[in-house]
């Protein structure tokens, strides 16, 4: 049986993906996405979106991914909901396969792949993950009811994942190894204003122990005081008014254990790049652009978290994902 030549196939199904398949169905180019098996992207882990225009309410991740969803198919898309694997990204017409072992070709591919979970690889972590070890709050949250629960990271994301874990911890520690955040601003003071949470400076985790699931987290801080943050205010505590021992000691620096069942990482993401073999990537393993949305091999195009070391939005995402289709549209056409 002949195979079906697709005009595009879009790898990844977040915003970017999705966005790139509203506008290639629009333009009549006919447009598969291998969309994973775990559709919709890193949205799909989130609770409320405040910043994306349209929704003056705010929108649940989950629904806008819904929605964007709908559109791209309710256009024409095909989404498979399969996971890539490997694809000869050479020349034109590209051929790929999905990991139920079918292969399809298009004229033209965009990448859109996104980014996932940077863990912190200390010992006990991977282990641990879904054994207390998490990095979706939206997803575990009342699993720790009443509990103390750690946050590691300083970003939006740990704000994120802390805020959401305040509406079922008992309380919420935020383990971060400067002496302040890089969150925004309104993020920040979310945060601070939340009496059930503690921030904990200039501190790391060295390890995550516990038999069969997370007991305790082995932390080092630097300095010889623990500097926290909570209600607003800056304070500095010995371990013994908080109830814990030093395990080690030095001139500058001590290492402690903190007892808790649950930990939540939040220190970034990374591109899914692993199976784009053949697709230059710059040296923290983002896909190289050459011009806008260009990749190194023509006809291979790429949108969103997987290339964007910057802004890594809902809607700059799927504003990359607008310019890739727009971009692969033209080259389409002058062929
Ligand atoms: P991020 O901004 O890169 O922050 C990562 C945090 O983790 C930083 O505080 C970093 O510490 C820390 N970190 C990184 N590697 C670490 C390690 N190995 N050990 C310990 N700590 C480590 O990542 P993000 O919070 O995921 O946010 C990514 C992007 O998405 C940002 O542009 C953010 O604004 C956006 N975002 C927006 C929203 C929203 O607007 N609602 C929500 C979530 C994310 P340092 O600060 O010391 O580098």
């Amino acid at each position: 049986m002949e195979q079906n030549l697709y005009d595009v196939i879009i790898i990844g199904s977040g915003p970017a993906g999705l966005t790139a398949a509203i506008y290639t169905t629009r333009a009549n180019l006919e447009t598969l996405i291998i969309g994973g098996r775990k559709w919709g992207g890193q949205l799909m882990l989130t609770t409320e979106v405040e910043n994306f225009p349209g929704f003056p309410k705010g929108i649940m991740g989950p629904d806008l991914m819904q929605n964007m969803r709908k559109q791209a198919e309710h256009h024409g898309a095909q989404l498979l909901d399969v996971n890539f694997t490997t694809g000869d990204f050479g020349k034109s017409p590209f051929v790929l396969t999905t990991d139920d072992d079918k292969t399809y070709s298009a004229k033209s591919v965009i990448l859109a792949t996104g980014a996932d979970t940077k863990w912190l690889g200390v010992p006990g972590e991977k282990e641990k993950i879904g054994r207390g070890v998490s990095s979706c709050a939206p997803c575990d949250a009342a699993f720790y009811r009443g509990k103390n629960v750690l946050v590691i990271g300083g970003g939006d994301s740990a704000m994120e994942e802390a805020d959401v874990l305040t509406k079922f911890a008992n309380h919420v520690w935020i383990i971060h190894r400067r002496e302040e955040f890089r969150a925004s601003d309104i993020m920040q003071k979310r945060i601070f204003e939340n009496p059930k949470v503690t921030a904990v400076w200039n501190t790391e985790v060295l390890e995550i122990m516990g038999e069969m699931k997370v007991e305790k987290a082995r932390l080092k801080t630097l300095g010889n005081v623990l500097k926290i943050k909570e209600a607003n205010q800056d304070k500095s505590r010995t371990l013994d008014e908080l109830g814990k021992s030093i395990v080690e000691k030095d001139d500058s620096s001590f290492t402690w254990d903190f007892p808790v069942e649950g930990i939540f990482v939040s220190i970034g993401h990374v591109p899914n790049t692993q199976v784009l073999k053949g697709i230059d990537l710059d040296e923290k393993g983002f896909v190289k652009v050459y011009d806008h949305t260009k990749t190194n091999n023509e006809g291979v195009y790429v949108a969103g978290d997987v290339h964007d070391t910057t802004y890594k939005q809902a809607v700059t995402a799927a504003s990359f994902g607008c310019m890739a289709a727009l971009d692969l549209e033209k080259w389409l056409r002058s062929k």
